[in-house]
């Protein structure tokens, strides 16, 4: 990770804006509020502060109308170099790293790792189908952290009570996270409460195109058949027999994606209660989805990162229940 903190648009809050305005509104600035393009740039002061006017609703606004960063104090610079910190860093960043690079309290370090986050997932309905004719997709699952203790299941996934010392160990009391990586391009993961066939018959159902090649393992998971049709066909390498590799066949892409996600949460985060997991999770499918093996550069990603930050307001009560 290399960072020129020379760039101005660390430095200097009007830069910083203007990069924002170069990200959102590519075509020129419009209304965030009307959608109206008849948008005037007002001088003075008001320039300074990044101000328009729409001349459809007659109201006042900035490029921060309407993104996680409206109403935030913080200058836009230091959620710049954030957003650049956050994209670039493989493992991602605690909020106590933040908060001493940034220079901001750790509970603003915090509040803005989260908001970072958000950023990071893609918008609601904006997921594409993943893989497609001659594509490969690979699914996984891993157990990761206890759960919550309202969460520990007492019954397995046949409806078995766990007995004795099955009980409170082994995956049973483990999160579960079920990943799709389309081989040779993005990942897509689920915390589910439980890891079971028909979880992943519907997560398969819902997010992979039905001319794709499926790959996994021989796991109970996946061992029954999926629906016919739900995908062109489903191959399965048998790890139990020392096979990883068959062909090219295996899930070779999704376990490294798991090991990208483990040496981060252990090493970086260490503690995340289940309910945030998913936010974390979010985090490394975004990283994962534009790295450097896709032809994107760390600039490149916290753009994107920034590309994401409308309509996703969230708010400190939402995020300031729980405590990491
Ligand atoms: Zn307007």
């Amino acid at each position: 990770m290399s960072i020129n903190l020379k760039n101005p648009i660390y430095n200097n809050e009007i830069k910083a804006r203007e990069h924002l305005e170069s990200l959102r509104w590519p075509d020129g600035a419009y209304c965030p509020r009307c959608g109206g393009f008849e948008v005037v740039k007002l001088g003075g002061k008001a320039a300074d502060l990044g101000q328009y006017n729409c001349r459809d609703c007659r109201k006042k606004f900035t490029v921060t109308v309407g993104t996680v960063f409206e109403r935030s104090h913080i200058p836009l610079t230091k959620w710049l170099l954030g957003f650049q910190l956050m994209a670039s860093s493989k493992k991602g960043m605690s909020a106590h790293q933040l908060h001493r690079m940034l220079d901001v309290t750790y509970k603003t370090a915090w509040f803005m790792a989260h908001r970072i986050r958000e950023a990071m997932k893609p918008a609601s309905g904006s997921k594409e189908p993943m893989g497609g004719k001659g594509k490969v997709v690979e699914a996984d699952e891993t157990y990761f952290g206890k759960v919550s203790k309202e969460n520990i299941k007492t019954v397995d996934e046949k409806g078995k009570p766990f007995k004795g010392s099955r009980m409170g160990r082994g995956p049973a009391n483990k999160r579960a996270v079920i990943a799709l990586v389309e081989r040779g391009g993005k990942a897509r993961t689920f915390h589910v409460a439980h890891a079971t066939f028909a979880k992943v018959e519907e997560i398969v159902a819902f997010n992979i195109d039905r001319e794709s090649r499926l790959h996994t393992d021989e796991s109970r998971l996946y061992s029954a058949s999926l629906v016919p049709g739900m995908v062109a066909k489903h191959e399965t390498v048998r790890h139990s027999a020392d096979e990883y590799v068959r062909g090219d066949v295996y899930s070779n892409s999704a376990e490294n994606y798991f090991s990208i996600f483990k040496r981060g949460m252990r090493g970086v985060y260490q503690h995340c209660s289940e309910k945030h997991l998913h936010r974390y999770l979010a985090e490394f499918d975004f990283r994962y989805s534009n790295r450097v093996a896709l032809g994107v550069d760390d600039t490149d990603r916290a753009n994107e990162a920034l590309k994401g930050i409308t309509g996703k307001r969230l708010t400190y009560r939402r995020t300031s229940e729980a405590r990491l």
